[in-house]
């Protein structure tokens, strides 16, 4: 390039080489020498020209390769984001982690020296972002929300989608709009083209089933570049079970992990479980085994361990030729990714524990993030980077699949792996939502081992066996898109104005049934009109983002003034169910009704140790206490309870009121974290009420009075309208057979969304008194039947108002034969031909 007077005062560069527009960046010796490690640093020229000339670019490396960290400064100093260049447009990197976005926009800002307003982040409720703003890490929730704003993402001059071998739901959907998107850019008038450029798109991976992306004609018009990072990933050597335990691979961790620090030279230990439970049943025999004193403050809550090492034991060690042994070996544990699976995988901050929570969000296919887990993680990066564990002690991460492939742990030697994963499951054809423990892939198992080759060579060992890996490990996860109801996404496209979703170029186009089912779904609740096209309502529903069901309780919540109530009910089905669950004396969690029986044989069959017998006196406890919530009811209202959802409300009334005591937690055996997070989100759920809905104006005292009885009952009409399609009726009313009961135990129930019986699950407050003739519940989940949890009583007279589309009115002459269809299309509920009284008419809805 000629040296033509212009401020690029560039002599010689090699043809598209990224220093034709060199943006100066002052990074401190430290950062430079550590970022000269990293492999794709290596490669910069190489995808710098790749990006160069193509408007698609995939990257894959090994996580820690320095992808995420690294690509934003490479497009940086090439000239993106300078108002100056060809690129003027920001840099915006997605990830499908809030707290991805947040540690690593403070890790690019620190490695560039410059501050958080030009390079920040933006998650669904917070953010750093400025007009000063060149690179924007942000959650993939939050690009989406902004494309229906701006379709063409002109603000943008590239954008980097990170994780994608995840593929999450977000990251899907990003990807096959922002194919449109590309076409779009270069599809503009030579106007429209002078102001807004075209559009750079680089896909990261860490595994490698990137056919879907690559292989693609249906996203992308030229097939895209693929440029492998060769990261120096140090020899693992693997060992595999000789036999699968069948149950409890949590004990065989526990005697891996024991083996392998009293046994093997230092290197931090990596144990993946599959969720909270286990983590802390884990957790817990480790802390007994390796019991720890340490008089560092930084570490006291870490709850760390030490173990003298036997003699024999380091003589063998010895003898083995190491000889870097410390003797006062002390084990550390932190318990990351406590509440697991919903964190990491997709919907990614919430404190779901287990199969019991619902998944707050679990619908809204957007920017699923929560802070009170993200708090956990972040905890975590800040001490793994900043307080590495004190010398001579080990560091034992038990973890769940967080630590797969987001954030590299420094120091680990040894991965145990116990090949599982708890996946949340949805049956497209029943509606049915489970969590299923299932065995990871072989790509995950893989990402797994490799995490103990990071600094050095390393073990894995597998608690199965090869045979098990071999024949019964799937190649690759399958992709959440075909786990999950995507009604939200729907109606988030919808609103986008994107009125096929079947035509849509996911990069794994969803079941044609389930979208078909969603739209259902979206129609039952008045989302959409007969056409499938956005309603008003709908319109209004898309502005939250919340799962469509919670934000029409908002929308509809705004009588008798029942608002704050709502949200705290929102907040809390959001957050999940906050009591501590029963658990087995195995430390598995159970509240099933074959529970009982057991937990009687165990008390007479079994000598119980100290730590049984506490766990069932416990167990008696928490049921007393969990009863004491709908008896609060009963208190304030003279009602016998009628709602599990209501009874939620009651616990975050009684915390409140308690002044968020840790006391009252302990004592009622709620945990602590759900309260606070369901606290912090009824704040932010009344900002975005207020910020949705002008002439609202509502103030949420975190002290509410208990509602009314008239506000109780238009509560439950309002969890009524979130949830007007899972009403359930009680068989022998349908059949025409009603006969009196004493006990909800065994009797069955009639749904619209599968032919199965199903039934009131023991957990509800409503299992222990007589059978309501009709409920509405909030999910259906399967064990040894299919069980109804988060059940509300209904009286069948507000059907017509809540759900007159779903119902079928027969004429009073032909009573008492009224049907439950269930042709598909025509899904009816199976109300009395009656109008509910004029008081509790619900007001037109506020759009
Ligand atoms: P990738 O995206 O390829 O997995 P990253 O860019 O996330 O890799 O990480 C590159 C390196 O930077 C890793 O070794 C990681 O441990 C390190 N790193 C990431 N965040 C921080 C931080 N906050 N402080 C220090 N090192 C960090
Ligand atoms: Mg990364």
């Amino acid at each position: 390039i000629e040296n033509n007077g212009s401020k690029n005062n560039i002599t010689h560069v090699p043809k598209h080489a990224k220093k034709a527009f060199n943006v100066p960046v002052k990074r401190s010796q430290e950062i430079q020498l550590t970022r000269m490690e990293l492999p794709v640093c290596e490669d910069e020229q190489a995808i710098m020209e790749t990006i160069n000339e193509n408007s698609v670019v995939i990257i894959c490396g090994e996580t820690g390769s320095g992808k995420t960290t690294q690509l934003p400064q490479f497009l940086y100093e090439a000239g993106f984001g300078n108002p100056e260049s060809d690129n003027p447009g920001i840099i915006g990197i997605t990830q499908p982690r809030r707290v991805a976005a947040m540690s690593m926009s403070k890790r690019v800002a620190q490695e560039l020296s410059l501050d958080d307003q030009r390079v920040s982040y933006q998650i669904r409720y917070d953010a750093t972002v400025s007009s000063k703003t060149v690179i924007k890490f942000m959650t993939d929730g939050v690009l989406l929300r902004e494309l229906s704003g701006d379709f063409l993402l002109s603000k943008y001059s590239a954008i980097i989608i990170d994780e994608a071998h995840e593929r999450s739901l977000n990251t899907d959907i990003l990807i096959g709009v922002i194919s449109r998107v590309l076409r779009l850019r270069k599809e503009l008038s030579e106007e429209d083209k002078s102001k807004i450029k075209p559009l750079k798109i680089i896909i990261m991976s860490a595994t490698l089933r990137i056919s879907d992306f690559t292989q693609n004609r249906r996203l992308f018009d030229i097939l895209p570049p693929v440029i492998n990072v060769n990261a120096r990933q140090y020899p693992v050597s693997i060992h595999f079970n000789k036999r699968t335990p069948r149950i409890d691979y949590v004990t065989e961790a526990f005697r891996k992990v024991c083996k392998i620090h009293t046994r093997l030279p230092r290197g931090g230990i990596l144990v993946f479980m599959t969720g909270q439970n286990e983590i802390s049943t884990l957790c817990k025999k480790l802390r007994n085994k390796f019991p720890y004193i340490s008089s560092d403050r930084t570490h006291r809550n870490r709850a760390a361990i030490k173990e003298e090492t036997p003699i024999d034991e380091l003589n063998e060690y010895i003898h083995g030729g190491h000889s870097d042994r410390n003797v006062d070996c002390e084990i550390e544990e932190l318990v990351i990714g406590e509440n697991d699976q919903d964190y990491l995988d997709h919907y990614d901050d919430f404190d779901t524990d287990s199969e019991d929570s619902i998944t707050e969000f679990e619908n809204d296919g957007l920017d699923n993030e929560y802070g009170l887990l993200s708090q956990l993680r972040l905890l975590f990066v800040e001490i793994e980077f900043d307080h590495p564990p004190p010398e001579g002690t080990r560091l034992c991460v038990v973890a769940t699949n967080v630590a797969e492939t987001s954030l590299t742990i420094p120091g680990v030697t040894y991965v145990v792996d116990c090949g599982k994963v708890k996946e949340r499951c949805y049956n497209a054809s029943t509606g049915v939502q489970s969590y299923v423990i299932d065995w990871i892939s072989k790509a995950s198992a893989d990402q797994r081992a490799g995490r103990a080759g990071r600094t050095g060579p390393g073990h894995c060992y597998r608690l199965y066996s090869s045979a098990v890996f071999n024949d019964q490990f799937q190649q690759f996860t399958v992709p959440e898109i075909h786990r999950t109801p995507i009604e939200g996404v729907i109606l988030q496209m919808k609103a986008m104005n994107i009125d096929t979703v079947s035509n849509f170029p996911f990069p794994t186009p969803p079941d044609r049934d389930q979208l078909k089912k969603a739209e259902t779904l979206l129609r039952y609740i008045g989302a959409l009109n007969e056409n499938s096209q956005i309603t008003s309502l709908g319109r209004a529903m898309a502005t939250f983002p919340l799962t469509p069901r919670f934000s029409k309780m908002l929308i509809i919540g705004q009588q008798h003034e029942c608002l704050p109530y709502v949200i705290a009910i929102v907040s809390a089905l959001s957050v999940g169910d906050p009591f501590i669950k029963d658990y087995h004396i195995d430390g598995t969690d159970s509240d099933d009704e074959s529970d009982k029986g057991e937990l009687e044989d165990y008390v007479q069959t079994k000598e119980l140790n100290e730590i049984q017998k506490e766990v069932i006196f416990k167990k008696e406890r928490r049921k007393l206490m969990r009863k004491k919530f709908y008896d609060v009811q009963k208190r304030h209202s003279g009602l016998d309870p009628t709602s599990d959802i209501l009874k939620f409300l009651n616990v975050v009334g009684a915390y409140e009121y308690s002044g968020g005591s840790e006391k009252f937690c302990e004592d009622n055996f709620v945990r602590i974290k759900a309260m606070q997070e369901i606290h912090k989100l009824r704040g932010q759920i009344t900002n975005i009420v207020q910020t949705n809905c002008q002439g609202v104006d509502v103030y949420v005292d975190p002290k509410m009075k208990p509602p009314s009885a008239i506000q109780l009952e238009a509560l439950r009409q309002i969890i009524a309208a979130g949830f007007i399609d899972q009403v359930a009726i009680r068989k022998d009313l349908v059949d025409g057979t009603t006969k009196a009961f004493s006990s909800t135990r065994g009797i069955s129930y009639s749904t619209m969304w599968t032919d199965e019986d199903v039934f009131i699950h023991p957990s509800s407050v409503l299992y222990h008194g007589k059978p309501p003739d009709f409920v509405v519940f909030q999910e259906l989940q399967r064990t040894n039947k299919v069980w109804m949890k988060g059940i509300t009583i209904i009286k069948p007279e507000w059907l017509p108002k809540l759900g007159k589309s779903l119902c079928v009115f027969s004429k009073p002459k032909e009573l008492p034969a009224p049907k439950l269809r269930r042709n598909d299309d025509e899904m009816t509920a199976y109300v009395t031909p009656c109008f509910g009284p004029k008081s509790w008419e619900l007001p037109p809805i506020k759009v």
